[in-house]
């Protein structure tokens, strides 16, 4: 829920409906994990109606990242499953502890429990119409941001930030030629914005996209400004008379 590539949702309760035909004609079940990363703390308060979650019985898991929407710092990530019988046991250690049984789920040793606080506290605070109206303003940003960039004629939107505010394009033909989007981004960089430029996964990594993802703090203002310095940036791009030398590319991403 939420494709790091372009920021689209997958359509589970269809791969869920997909499945069932599967099973009907074979037997097999098979449950359904959602990498909910992003769209874990999304969807609930922007498309409360969209089913994906448990609301769809095949769904036996969901992971979000704390520390991407969740809105606390880095390093907190959560898993549910939607009953113990789902969780697999392997995940669990007993452990002898002080005379007792001491079952302890956990993917690492001590850690800093400040992460948990930090979300706990924003969910007493904020509540879920709190959580709505900041992702909401993210969204509608995305959206502003993504409306005039898909004006220029020289980018084809891959998707409008209406799924989780992030959003990809590419280069459509009437761009000159004489630049990639790794230029652009090496010229965005010089005023300070990180936009990154990648090739899309395996059998499509001839297909370059360049990426922005909106989060709270993200304002119209700053939005604004932004556009102004991309404008900017594609105008230089546009009146080279020669190409830009390239370099390789790097690497895509990896989960
Ligand atoms: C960020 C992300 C991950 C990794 O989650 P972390 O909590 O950052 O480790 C996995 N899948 C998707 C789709 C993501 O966006």
């Amino acid at each position: 829920m939420g494709v790091t590539y372009t920021g689209m949702y997958e359509p589970v309760k269809e791969i869920s409906a997909a499945l069932d035909a599967i099973q009907a004609e074979t037997g097999l079940d098979v449950p359904i994990h959602v990498d909910g990363a992003s769209g874990g703390m999304i969807a609930p308060f922007l498309q409360p109606d969209l089913e994906w979650d448990f609301r769809v019985p095949r769904v036996a898991s969901i992971n979000t990242s704390g520390h991407k929407y969740g809105l606390t710092y880095p390093g907190l990530g959560w898993i549910v499953w939607r009953d113990a019988d789902a969780m697999p046991e392997e995940l669990v250690f007993r452990v002898s502890y002080l005379g007792g049984d001491m079952p302890t789920l956990a993917l690492n040793f001590s850690r800093p429990g400040s992460q948990v606080l930090l979300q706990y506290y924003l969910f007493l605070r904020l509540g879920h119409e709190g959580y709505t109206a900041v992702q909401g303003a993210s969204r509608d940003v995305a959206r502003y941001l993504a409306s005039q960039i898909g004006a220029l004629a020289q980018f084809e939107l891959w998707k409008d930030g209406s799924d989780i505010p992030v959003f990809a394009w590419r280069l459509s033909d009437a761009a000159s030629g004489n630049w990639t989007l790794y230029h652009l981004s090496d010229r965005l960089r010089t005023r300070g914005w990180l936009v990154p430029a990648y090739p899309m996964p395996q059998d499509m990594t001839d297909l370059v996209v360049q990426r922005i993802v909106v989060r709270n703090g993200f304002s119209r203002d700053l939005a604004d400004a932004f556009l102004h310095d991309l404008r900017e940036q594609v105008d230089y791009l546009e009146r080279l008379e020669a190409a830009m030398p390239l370099e390789a590319p790097e690497g895509g991403f990896h989960h």
